[in-house]
């Protein structure tokens, strides 16, 4: 981890503060355009919302020749090179959202020297000519926004990005900045790579956002759990995140009817609607904003109070982008996850239906993590920020439902031994393995098709278990796969296995206990300050 202290700048505060307004620098923002201007190339780390853009900028307007900046979010261009003109920047950019006619006068004024900011798109990159330009135009930087759509591993692979490899053998003498908000380990070397980056500055922000509250509720009535919610929150707005777009749609029309002002969001909309829509939120015009995740990228409204989770999301990288809109001003904000075990077997069915078996394994390994997050019965903060590899030194982050009320545990030996004698039997009689399901059926002694086919109606512990519910025997076995007493295969229809550790449980008649289920609050227990 790099020092984050400020240093202070003596050189740079006056050009922050002259072209942004800002009197001080973010964490690492001075370190990377430090090293940046002496030449160097640099892979910067920085979460949502960290202040990426300024750490290309602010040297664009230090000393002459031209920044070009990569970007795929084509619809954002224009909003910043607006924003950097308005304060005296001379920038441009050039993309596929030009008439012809309006490219001619800024290759003009690029030709002569007039912009110190380019912003394009991967794709103009291929176009003819445009490599032959930027050699002419006394280029200084090149700047990789989004710099993991690169990596085949990120969750955004865009194969336009292949094409700045390009750059580096044409430019050899030009210092490169990759940045990006989203990269585990794998990421990061294959964004290192695939750019060819050469003796990289590696600058990694924490990922930790203190002022984010987070909670997982079992869901049971999503839509009565958002409005009371949002109800004790009167004058707060937010995001909505639903899985489908039919979900936004309804929950922001039941939402306005129960006087709550909110407006869908989704890539189902006419565009001019998005962005009706996206304009009324950002000026505090309605409160809420039932979206998909189509919603956010590059979203900056400071003043996000909530993020609530309708549905379960597909990976933690993107809970995390989602739930990192609320709060940006840095006050106090709440994440709201409404988990439930229907949405895991839905999200499951989807997977089922990729044809890519790589891509396929990919999203269950994703969506076991997920599951894990919202099951997890530790702080969720430092469970968060284990999955980008950072390490929460603290016991308690006193802002999670977890650190704020500790679980409640039982001595779960007893249910413990059941799930893993029913483990146990079933492979004995079968010889072969189940799922986790299939567990959870014999246990409660559910009649199906497969049960009666495989004969396990005479398995000694079939309908052992009738007291629990299937739900509760399901997040049972998961908490004894994060306990280390079973193991589940990585294949299609994982398999649930016991571990030496779970045998030697049962063989020594250890003891165990178990976290009581997440649940759904009673009403009362929605207000703030809970
Ligand atoms: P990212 O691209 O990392 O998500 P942005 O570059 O959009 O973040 O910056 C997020 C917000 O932080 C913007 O509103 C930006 O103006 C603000 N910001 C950036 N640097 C600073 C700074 N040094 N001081 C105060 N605000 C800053
Ligand atoms: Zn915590």
């Amino acid at each position: 981890m790099m020092d984050t202290r400020d240093k202070g700048s003596p050189q740079l505060l006056p050009t922050l503060k002259q072209y942004f307004g800002f009197s001080s620098f973010r964490p690492l923002q001075e370190e990377i355009i430090l090293d940046t201007l002496a030449g160097k190339d640099v892979f910067a780390l920085l979460p949502t919302g960290g202040g990426k853009s300024l750490c290309f900028q602010l040297p664009a307007l230090v000393r002459p020749g031209l920044t070009v900046v990569i970007s795929p979010l084509i619809a954002l261009m224009k909003d910043q090179v607006d924003a950097l003109t308005a304060s005296g920047a001379p920038a441009t950019f050039l993309n596929s959202s030009l008439e012809a006619g309006e490219s001619t006068p800024r290759l003009r004024g690029l030709h002569k020297g007039e912009f110190r900011l380019l912003y394009v798109a991967p794709e103009r990159l291929m176009l003819s000519g445009f490599l032959e330009d930027l050699r002419r135009w006394n280029v200084n930087l090149f700047a990789i926004d989004e710099a993991h759509c690169v990596s085949e591993w990120g969750h955004d692979f865009r194969p336009e990005y292949r094409a700045i490899s390009k750059l580096r053998e044409l430019f050899p003498e030009v210092p490169f900045m990759a940045l990006t908000a989203t990269a585990t380990e794998r990421v990061r070397e294959d964004i290192i790579r695939a750019l060819s980056l050469r003796e990289p500055q590696i600058f990694v922000a924490s990922f930790n956002r203190p002022n984010l509250t987070y909670r997982v509720h079992a869901k049971s009535g999503a839509y009565e759990q958002t409005l009371s919610f949002i109800r004790a929150r009167p004058r707060e707005s937010g995001i909505v995140y639903c899985h489908s777009r039919k979900t936004a749609e309804s929950v922001a029309q039941k939402l306005n009817e129960d006087g709550v002002s909110a407006r869908p969001y989704h890539a189902g909309l006419p565009g001019e609607e998005r962005s009706r829509n996206q304009e009324l939120f950002l000026r505090d015009e309605v409160r809420v904003v039932c979206a998909t995740i189509a919603f956010g990228m590059g979203i900056n409204k400071p003043n996000v109070r909530f993020v609530i989770h309708y549905d379960l999301p597909k990976n933690v990288e993107g809970y995390y982008q989602e739930t990192g809109r609320a709060g940006r001003d840095g006050l106090p904000s709440e994440c709201l996850l409404l988990f439930s075990p229907g949405d895991v077997v839905k999200q499951t069915g989807f997977i089922n239906e990729k044809t890519d078996p790589h891509e396929q394994q990919l999203a269950r390994e994703q969506l076991q993590q997920m599951v894990h997050y919202a099951e997890i019965a530790s702080c969720r903060r430092a469970s968060l920020l284990d999955y980008f590899g950072e390490e929460f030194p603290v016991a308690n982050c006193e802002a999670c439902d977890n650190c704020l009320s500790p679980r409640d545990t039982f001595d779960g030996t007893l249910v413990a031994q059941k799930f893993l004698s029913c483990v146990f039997r079933v492979r004995e009689k079968s010889g072969f393995g189940v799922g986790l399901n299939h567990i959870t059926e014999v246990l409660t002694g559910a009649d199906t098709e497969k049960i009666r086919r495989w004969g396990h109606t005479q398995l000694s512990t079939y309908g052992i278990g009738r007291d629990v519910g299937r739900a509760e025997w399901g997040a049972i076995g998961r908490e004894l796969v994060r306990l280390g007493f079973l193991e589940q295969t990585k294949d299609k229809f994982p398999v649930i296995q016991i571990t030496a550790e779970g045998r030697k449980f049962l063989k020594q008649r250890g003891t165990v206990q178990l976290s009581r289920p997440i649940t759904a609050p009673a009403k009362q227990a929605h207000q703030a300050g809970e």
